[in-house]
């Protein structure tokens, strides 16, 4: 239930085989999505994948290669940027600096002779909780206030859906953390659709209830968050979200249940509902958090995996956790993240570990294992 008369009604979006050729180059190969109503959907990606010319073609800023796009089930794909039901806010603010900040929301909607443009523009501004500043210039307010203002800007004429294109990026850590929060709190107050484009991994996280990750002009993969997170298909997603341990071998057994992978001589099991291979070459993950580290060889259990012995080469302490590097003779490398207990066995740098896991946490990727 919404809280505010402000809500308006979010309209899904649909990109149906979208190709983006610039010359020499494409920027996008294809593109399938669908967003539904009042979602928060992010699109994350290193930079250069393609993230805002998908948002420009959204926007109609520019014009695709190949393929539709539909807003509400309406195909918009030539229309003009005026034509869409859609609204951007931009990295920049772009606020006029002569107006006060009502004059600033209130400006479209008086340029196009909507009714009771300064009631709405108030509206908006409660909304984003600076109504109280709204007699002030853009130059007289914090960044984060400013990136509120342009918020409300972009929401007071109700578009069925609002373009971010790394709408916190001039803001440091700490006020971007606060406004991630904040954003999150007043798309699902007013219900539109977000779709927010981003190269920060825990932004999109934070925010979104559909993360599409891009790569190179494609999106590897789609989810929610924790499904993203918890069984990534790809070396490229498992990495971009988070850290992650990967080994590749033969798998050397299967049942129903689970695939036993050989690596290095040892059999490391995954249950196979968390696998998206299951035969030939596989590559299978362990999160870094995911790991126990013991300082001697731990009994066999049948529902843990072991690796080791292996040896400390780094040990790094960040407050609420402390990372390991330790290498295991013909595995590589593993990272591993402890939390800080007061007691806990702490290995030292060149000391002799095992590390093991949880079998139910294992995932393995659907790559080639010569993508990895
Ligand atoms: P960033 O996070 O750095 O903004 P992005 O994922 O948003 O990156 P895009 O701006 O969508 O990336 O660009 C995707 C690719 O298309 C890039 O390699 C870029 O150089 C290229 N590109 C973008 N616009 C043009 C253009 N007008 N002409 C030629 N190439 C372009």
């Amino acid at each position: 239930m919404t809280t505010s008369a402000f809500a308006a009604q979010g309209a899904d979006l649909e990109l149906v085989g979208i190709q983006k050729r610039f010359p020499g180059f494409t920027a996008i190969e294809h593109l399938d999505l669908k967003i539904p109503p009042g979602s928060f959907f992010a699109l994350l990606g290193p930079s250069g994948c393609g993230k805002t010319t998908t948002l420009r073609l959204v926007a109609g800023l520019e014009e695709p290669t190949a393929g539709r796009i539909l807003i509400g089930g309406e195909d918009i794909t030539g229309k003009k940027p005026y034509q869409r039901p859609v609204n951007t806010v931009f990295q920049s603010y772009a606020l006029f600096p002569h107006m006060t900040v009502l004059e600033n929301v209130a400006f479209g909607l008086r340029r196009r002779r909507l009714d009771e443009p300064v009631a709405k523009a108030h509206e908006a501004l409660r909304l984003v909780e600076l109504d109280h500043l709204a007699a002030r210039k853009p130059q007289q307010l914090s960044g984060g206030q400013q990136q509120r203002v342009a918020l409300a800007r972009a929401i007071v004429n109700r578009p069925a859906l609002l373009l971010l294109d790394e709408p916190l990026g001039a803001l440091d850590l700490k006020l971007r953390r606060q406004m991630q929060l904040e954003l999150k709190t007043i798309q699902e107050e007013v219900g539109l659709t977000f779709l927010h484009v981003t190269h920060d991994q825990e932004e999109a996280m934070t925010m979104a209830d559909t993360v599409a990750v891009m790569n190179k002009g494609r999106i590897e993969q789609m989810g929610a968050p924790e499904e993203l997170y918890e069984l990534p298909k790809t070396a490229f997603v498992a990495n971009f979200l988070g850290q992650s341990n990967l080994f590749t071998g033969p798998v050397v057994g299967s049942t129903s249940e689970a695939i036993a992978v050989g690596v290095a001589g040892q059999r490391i099991v995954v249950p196979t509902a968390r696998a998206h291979r299951h035969v030939g070459e596989v590559t299978i993950g362990i999160r870094p958090e995911k790991l126990s580290l013991h300082l001697s060889a731990p009994a066999v259990d049948p529902a843990r995996n072991t690796m080791g012995p292996g040896r400390v080469i780094d040990v790094s302490f960040s407050g609420v956790s402390t990372q390991y590097l330790i290498t295991v003779p013909h595995v590589g490398t593993l990272i591993v993240f402890a939390q800080n207990m007061a007691f806990g066995p702490v290995a030292e740098e060149g000391g002799e570990v095992w590390v093991s896991w949880d079998i139910e946490h294992g995932f393995g990727l659907e790559d080639e294992p010569a993508d990895t």
